[in-house]
């Protein structure tokens, strides 16, 4: 990890269920290239579970970081498919997606679900990135807030380092991403929700995601955000080197 009193940025890669062996090969060479650019730009690649322990021998003597997509709610057992919390520690995982939309919507998983996954992640010392956002109906109803406050509550006096993406369910995978001015008065919520419960605001990390590319980065920076959680402009090492090039810039004038 960077020293927090520099200016800098998380971004997390989330793979999805793209990749293969050779690819991720491919895309580690690229981010190795560049070592001095992941001193401002903290970097955390999320590939599928199957490519973790070839980036863990890869990455493993680097400052990149890696972690999972998602974890079970339970602990070992008979529990047919299920990856655990410690089997993602023994990766080498410090970060955990949590509660991403996809999942939420293709797996059904609710609330309930979505905290015993966060008490499986920070029992086990990982940092949750926990995703919250409202879908096009909720924001048209003006629920926003309240559905970012309900989705927040796994964290919510949390006594560790976590992460919250605010990634609004119409932007993620969408065409156009949130506006400054659409996305600053949920993140500034989301800090005042943890803060309100005793959480330290060092501890937590507030991220954007949703249709963020190398082209607006810049101005989503306007959001307030501490970094992003990037789906399509992470899966080809171009636009992710780029679009982190362009933060480590954006990082070092404002130092
Ligand atoms: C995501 O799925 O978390 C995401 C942000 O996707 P995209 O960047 O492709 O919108």
């Amino acid at each position: 990890m960077v020293a927090m009193a520099e200016p800098h940025s998380l971004v997390i890669a989330n793979w999805k269920m793209h990749g293969s062996r050779a690819l991720v090969q491919a895309m580690l060479d690229e981010l190795l290239r560049e070592p001095q650019l992941w001193s401002r730009v903290e970097a955390v690649f999320c590939p599928p579970f199957v490519f973790l322990d070839q980036v863990r021998q890869r990455l493993r003597h680097s400052t990149i970081a890696w972690g999972a997509q998602d974890l079970s709610a339970l602990n070992g057992g008979a529990r047919t498919g299920e990856v655990s919390a410690s089997m993602l520690v023994d990766q080498g995982c410090r970060y955990v997606i949590v509660g991403h939309s996809e999942r939420r919507l293709q797996h059904r998983e609710d609330d309930e679900l979505i905290a015993q996954k966060v008490a499986r992640a920070l029992e086990a010392d990982m940092v949750p990135v926990l995703c919250v956002g409202e879908d096009q109906a909720e924001r048209a109803r003006g629920l926003t807030m309240e559905v970012v406050e309900r989705q927040l509550q796994p964290v919510l006096g949390a006594d560790a380092p976590v992460v919250v993406a605010y990634e609004p369910v119409w932007a993620v995978g969408g065409s156009r991403p949130a506006t400054p001015g659409e996305a600053l008065p949920v993140h500034q919520h989301i800090r005042s929700l943890v803060q309100a419960r005793g959480g330290s605001s060092h501890a937590l990390r507030v991220l954007y995601g949703g249709s963020v590319s190398v082209d607006n980065v810049e101005q989503l920076r306007d959001s307030g955000a501490d970094g992003f959680l990037l789906g399509r402009s992470s899966l080809d090492a171009a636009p992710f080197m780029g679009l982190c090039r362009k933060l480590e810039e954006l990082c070092s004038i404002s130092s």
